[in-house]
């Protein structure tokens, strides 16, 4: 599948009363990275206008005339609610990530584990190259070396988990959990399953269009003079993936954050006597 794809510009419609605003980006026709879904998806809109030749996307939504008139906008406070809940949610959810970011030292970790856990983060394969009496140990160092290679994301969680066990992250997490826990539970209260929120955009404003990445190919600039108009879209929120996200453990924080595994080679050798 094709993720990137020839873009001019973008057409805003509206699905109540048709109103289409084109915008053009600057710097013309480029191969705009919008991710395979997404290529897929305006193929099939640009078959739907019959505009299958001319490079622009389409985003449907509700012009500012039919917003006023939808049932949105009767419910405009407690959807406002709910996005600032959540964005206040994720917002303390950064803050304490970073802060035992700050406390995860992977050198000083794998520095004082004992030759037992390293062989449990290795595994079999580490017994077997120990058990054979007669290999050379730089042949048996060359083996452990690539070992650690097809390892990385094993050691990269025990180190994790090593640091999700000191008494400081402990206390960040309980913390954390401590400062949400109103606003969780009142954002329990308000979240339907398949809450349906309305995200706004401006014609004018820049946009990265790919719903996964931030890249230089994914964004693009509406060119000085764009028409300057609002457009509201629904998004479908999937409860229990944001609880889910929300949650900070061992998991939820390896997902987030990589792991320097500078130097870690060279201190496991070291405790294998190698
Ligand atoms: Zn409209």
């Amino acid at each position: 599948m094709m993720s990137s794809m020839p873009v001019k510009g973008k057409r805003f419609v509206c699905s109540e009363c048709r109103k289409m605003v084109q915008i053009e980006y600057e710097g013309g026709v480029k191969m705009t990275q919008v991710g395979d879904m997404e290529v897929y998806r305006q193929m099939q809109l640009s078959e739907y206008f019959g505009t299958q030749s001319e490079p622009y996307l389409y985003d449907i939504g509700l012009c500012s005339q039919c917003y006023e008139r939808s049932p949105y906008k009767k419910d405009e406070e407690r959807i406002i609610e709910i996005i600032e809940l959540i964005d206040r949610l994720y917002a303390e959810r950064k803050r304490s990530l970073e802060e035992i970011s700050a406390l995860v030292e992977p050198k000083a970790i794998a520095s004082v584990w004992e030759v037992e856990s390293i062989k449990n983060i290795l595994g079999e394969r580490l017994e077997t190259i120990f058990g054979d009496k007669h290999m050379a140990k730089s042949k048996r160092k060359r083996q452990v070396e690539d070992l650690l290679r097809r390892k990385r994301s094993d050691i990269a969680n025990a180190l994790i988990a090593d640091a999700f066990r000191d008494g400081r992250v402990a206390e960040i997490v309980a913390d954390y959990e401590v400062r949400i826990e109103e606003n969780l539970r009142e954002l329990e209260r308000l979240l339907k399953e398949g809450e349906i929120v309305i995200k706004v955009k401006r014609t004018d404003e820049p946009e990265n269009l790919n719903s996964y990445i931030v890249t230089q190919d994914t964004i693009r600039y509406p060119v000085e003079g764009s028409a300057k108009e609002y457009f509201f879209f629904e998004v479908e929120l999937d409860s229990s993936q944001i609880f889910e996200d929300l949650k900070m453990n061992e998991e939820s924080f390896s997902m987030e954050y990589t792991i320097d595994l500078k130097g870690i080679d060279e201190i496991i050798i070291g405790k294998l006597q190698l």
